[in-house]
């Protein structure tokens, strides 16, 4: 178990891209809502959605979470926006979103770097702070001038490079799959922008061009692009009269966020054996990308690709923990994962090391085998059914849980997702049948872009 715990870790951590000081927090929270991010029919439906919206002539939306047992308030603003439509070296998304921190919180009061935060992904780029109600008109006002030009001075931002690049060192050095992840995206994603860096290389991280930075934070950085998330002791009246005395440092209408890229799937199998110094057992990295199904309601989009994961991540009928690790000996510790790519792709990924005497190619055959078997044969109706009563059974933790919605929204909101609150969510989640889930799976046994990476063979 420790094995397929660490390889979870350490291959959320690549999924995820999240950057800078705030990476654990959001690890948890993501590890969490992709846990249990399930609702069901014992919930009211007023206890369900608790997220309040204001419209505002300035942001593309903004959202409250009130909570009035919290202490102080969170803001988060979130630019629909990342290293996907960075046009410039891999990794500027990042380097813009330091000195645009770096721009607001530099010059100013200092204590309250303390409690604030800021990290970039393929999607988004994100301010955080946090304070207490007093200062909420000043922390909406900083993350505000997260969209103003730069005024530091050209030497200390261009060092703030080395600062990029040790941050680069820690990832790498934290985290032994890092490069062969970004190989296999490299693979996976020819030409797409889905391949893209968030962090970049040394030697791109080296040569930043503070022209090219500028240019690309006028275009990234624009309000209208911005979701703004409030949660903590506030009420709807307090941020309304919080937001009447906003200054905005250049005009701002609500615009749409960009649409995602597509990726190409065309059938193709990429395979190729490597040699990984620093990972210790031989390892298969298995990853296929197909064209999903068109499926148009979010909630229900989501909701069957958490029971098909789950019930093929199982030790039941239709599961692969079973014929694979338990029945007969292939895999000694495996980590499975199923994910949407944008709207209209899914990725199969499964990552394993082998059991004694087991060899890589024999590993992936057998992989492939009780994939294949599974997807001919269907899913049992009672697996499907279990499945969804253990997702049912998280409900009250859920609800205890203060911080699940808050963690859904922004979850949905730095992925450009849409929102969709609990009640959708457990409406999904009663809408999802076997015949669903089967149809489903059909389509995960379709022709694809296959990447095979062995590892380490023996
Ligand atoms: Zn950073």
């Amino acid at each position: 178990m420790e094995n397929k715990y660490t390889l979870k870790v350490f291959l959320v951590f690549v999924f995820l891209f999240k950057f800078c000081n705030v990476f654990f927090k959001f690890l948890k929270s993501a590890i969490l809502s992709l846990a249990a991010a399930v609702s069901t029919q014992a919930v009211s439906e007023t206890a369900a959605d608790l997220v309040s919206t204001i419209q505002h002539p300035n942001f593309q939306h903004i959202y409250l979470i009130t909570d009035p047992d919290a202490r102080s308030f969170e803001a988060r603003l979130i630019f629909q926006n990342g290293e996907l439509d960075n046009p410039y070296a891999e990794g500027l998304a990042h380097y813009v979103e330091h000195l645009a921190w770096l721009n607001v919180t530099q010059s100013k009061d200092f204590e309250a770097l303390r409690h604030s935060n800021a990290w970039t992904n393929l999607n988004s780029t994100a301010y955080v702070t946090h304070s207490s109600e007093t200062w909420l008109t000043k922390e909406l006002q900083r993350l505000v001038e997260v969209t103003a030009p730069f005024t530091l001075a050209k030497s200390f931002m261009l060092q703030e490079r080395d600062i990029i690049l040790r941050e680069y060192e820690a990832n790498v050095a934290e985290n032994p799959y890092f490069e062969i992840e970004q190989n296999i995206t490299k693979a996976l994603y020819p030409s797409s922008p889905w391949a893209r860096s968030v962090l970049g290389s040394p030697t791109e991280i080296e040569d930043f061009s503070l022209i090219n930075a500028k240019k690309l934070h006028r275009k990234s950085h624009e309000l209208g692009n911005a979701v703004l998330i409030v949660t903590g002791n506030i009420s709807k009246t307090t941020l309304q009269k919080a937001l009447r005395n906003l200054n905005f440092p250049k005009p701002a209408a609500p615009i749409a966020p960009t649409p995602l890229p597509t990726p190409e799937v065309a059938n193709k199998r990429v395979a190729a054996d490597i040699h990984v110094a620093r990972l210790g057992s031989p390892t298969l990295f298995y990853r296929k990308l197909i064209k999903r199904p068109p499926c148009s309601d979010a909630a229900f989009c989501d909701q069957t690709v958490r029971v098909l994961r789950a019930a093929l991540d199982s030790s039941l009928p239709g599961g692969i923990a079973g014929p694979l690790r338990f029945d007969n000996f292939f895999a000694r510790s495996f980590w499975f994962d199923l994910r949407a790519i944008g709207s209209k792709h899914l990725l199969i990924e499964f990552t394993a090391e082998p059991d004694l005497n087991i060899s890589l190619s024999k590993l992936e055959t057998e992989f492939t085998k009780v994939f294949n078997e599974i997807v001919q044969q269907g899913i049992p109706e009672k697996t499907i059914k279990q499945i969804k009563k253990r997702f049912q059974g998280h409900l009250n933790d859920v609800l205890k849980r203060k911080n699940y919605r808050k963690n859904l929204l922004i979850d949905r909101v730095s992925n450009r997702q849409p929102y969709y609150g609990l009640t959708a969510e457990r409406r999904a989640l009663r809408s999802v049948t076997a015949q669903k889930i089967n149809d489903l799976l059909t389509a995960l046994g379709q022709s694809g872009r296959t990447v095979i990476y062995r590892a380490n063979e023996l």
